[in-house]
């Protein structure tokens, strides 16, 4: 018989919770974003009732899942399922979030970072098939990332390895990362870095060819306005989305030289700009690694990126 996987996505703003076949593609799912104004105690009734009800709803007993697996944003001690910090919900600091989940059922559950929890799911069902070390790079709001290091995640001491948005690209840069620190790799190339990257490319003099109202709110800049801005030739919102590239691409110079992986997976919503901006993330690796690749190494975007969060979650029970 085939096994059914549940996971369960726990983001910034939905909470996702699905039953994946073996292949992982998505049986059913359950969506909310209630969770974001609960509390603690909340968000857990809420996330075991969900699992209640799609095993319910599918005529799915517990015991016919290997475990339930979790994906949460944020640093996670893996080998006690707490939640250092996330920067995402309210709460949820030193919060022993696994064992809060677990006391509600009697298979075992699993609680990684959601970056982990997609790489996983990237190297068990998307393009790193085959592959047995991989990293996995998602790029949206912020920058997550994961590495597969002989068919298994790599976690370091605490569970917080492959922090690589926190990686620091640009120690001058104007720009302050959630973390404190200036120049992250996330504080310069990604959704948050997009409405300053813009406004000083006005402030610099350049003309955008977007018609943003006067009244245009600048922190509402996103990678959804700049790819409209790509779409209509805008000379704005093709220099931001090609400076977004070229950190990203020197990031992953970074990663190269440290973990020698073949094969690097992007996800996250501005892998939506599409091939000019991943010309300029491998132009950038390729001119910094030059000579020094001596095997080939694939720089490819994910193919499960509707639903990874989920799905990687799922797959955290295979591992
Ligand atoms: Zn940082």
């Amino acid at each position: 018989m085939s096994k059914t996987l549940c996971g369960v996505d726990i983001g910034g703003t939905k909470c996702s919770i699905a039953l994946v076949d073996e292949k992982g593609q998505i049986l059913d799912k359950i969506y909310s974003c209630d969770h974001v104004d609960k509390n603690e105690e909340g968000r857990i009734k809420m996330v075991a009732e969900n699992i209640k009800e799609i095993l319910r709803r599918n005529d799915l007993q517990e015991s016919d899942l290997p475990g339930i697996g979790m994906g949460c944003a944020g640093h996670i001690r893996f080998r006690d399922g707490v939640i250092l910090t996330t920067s995402n919900l309210k709460g949820f600091k030193n919060y022993p979030l696994r064992e809060a989940v677990q006391s509600h059922f009697k298979i075992p559950v699993i609680l990684d970072n959601d970056a982990n929890a997609q790489a996983f799911g990237e190297y068990k069902f998307g393009a790193g098939q085959g592959f047995d070390d991989m990293v996995f790079l998602t790029i949206s709001t912020g920058i997550g990332a994961g590495i597969i290091i002989n068919k298994k995640l790599y976690r370091g001491m605490t569970g917080t390895a492959g922090e690589f948005g926190h990686m620091i690209v640009e120690p001058d840069s104007e720009l302050t990362c959630t973390c404190g620190n200036r120049g992250c790799l996330m504080a310069c190339a990604c959704g948050m870095a997009l409405p300053y990257l813009f406004e000083q490319k006005l402030k610099e003099g350049k003309k955008s060819r977007l018609n943003l109202p006067p009244d245009f709110n600048m922190s509402r800049m996103s990678g959804q306005v700049l790819k409209q801005g790509l779409d209509m030739d805008d000379p704005v919102s093709k220099e931001v989305i090609s400076d977004c590239g070229y950190y990203v691409g020197l990031g992953i110079y970074n990663i190269f030289q440290a973990l020698n992986p073949p094969l690097i997976v992007l996800g996250g919503g501005l892998t939506n700009w599409g091939e000019s901006y991943l010309n300029k993330i491998k132009s950038t690796f390729y001119e910094l690694a030059r000579d020094m690749i001596f095997d080939p190494i694939e720089i490819t975007v994910s193919n499960i990126a509707a639903d990874a969060g989920v799905i990687g979650a799922a797959a955290l029970t295979l591992e």
